[in-house]
């Protein structure tokens, strides 16, 4: 992968995992210098990269690893790292303004086909110059298919919403595919880009408890955010008191 030869990676190690220390402006213009992985990570990918160390081989072999959310953020404060947490959301909303700007192409996969095609029509509609190579809806058996179709149309950049860890391991075996593209997987954003999921206000994003206003409006992630929060906080302060056993 080519690295832009003026900055280099500084990461911090939370539980076994390598994570990347730039503020988004940084990390936003290392990445358009790159190629590869980028990982937006939150506490139930460090959770299931604890039980899953495909995933967590993964995530280290990622060309860029950003802290997305308040508790990665939290958890690095715990082990004395000072990473401010860079949302992925934003990030990617960055770099397509970037991306397209630069003529350079972009590709999305993931979400259901109606959020796509509006998700793809809003972005147009805010960001005129973005040249869409492709669009495939991230409901589909055969991932050999949609690599090959990507390999056919080469894209610079690829946003891949099929959510963790599919999407992570898709854009994996992308890279062997599409080696000069960056790939970042992105969760629900295609979902916020379409309109049809709010993110949260502004105040939530400020107070850094989005997760919750997504709780409420969305009760069966209930289920998901919580063994799984205590759960992550526990862990990191086991590993400040005893390291990682
Ligand atoms: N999704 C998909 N294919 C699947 C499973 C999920 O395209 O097989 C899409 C789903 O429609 C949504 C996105 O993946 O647009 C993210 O899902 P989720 O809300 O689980 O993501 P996260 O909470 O991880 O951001």
């Amino acid at each position: 992968m080519n690295y832009n030869k003026f900055m280099d990676r500084n990461t911090v190690c939370l539980q076994g995992l390598n994570i990347d220390t730039f503020d988004i402006n940084s990390a936003l213009e290392y990445a358009c210098n790159i190629s590869g992985q980028v990982v937006t990570l939150n506490p139930e990918m460090v959770i299931n990269a604890g039980k899953n160390p495909a995933f967590a081989s993964i995530i280290n072999k990622a060309e860029l690893v950003i802290p997305d959310g308040v508790g990665v953020e939290l958890g690095l404060k715990i082990l004395g790292h000072n990473v401010k947490r860079i949302a992925g959301i934003e990030f990617s909303r960055k770099l397509i303004d970037l991306y397209a700007k630069a003529g350079r192409s972009i590709a999305f996969v993931g979400a259901k086909p109606e959020i796509l095609e509006k998700a793809i029509q809003n972005l147009k509609a805010e960001t005129p110059e973005i040249e869409v190579a492709y669009a495939h809806d991230g409901y589909f058996k055969d991932d050999e298919q949609i690599l090959s179709e990507l390999k056919n149309v080469n894209p610079a950049l690829v946003f891949v919403a099929l959510g963790s860890p599919k999407q992570e391991e898709f854009i994996a075996k992308a890279k062997t595919i599409i080696p000069a593209a960056l790939m970042i997987g992105v969760g629900g954003s295609f979902d916020v880009w379409s309109g049809v999921v709010q993110r949260a206000p502004k105040i939530y994003q400020v107070l850094c408890i989005e997760w919750l206003y997504r709780t409420v409006k969305d009760p069966k992630r209930f289920k998901r955010i919580f063994p799984t929060l205590p759960l992550f906080v526990l862990k990191v302060f086991k590993e400040k008191l005893f390291g990682r056993v």
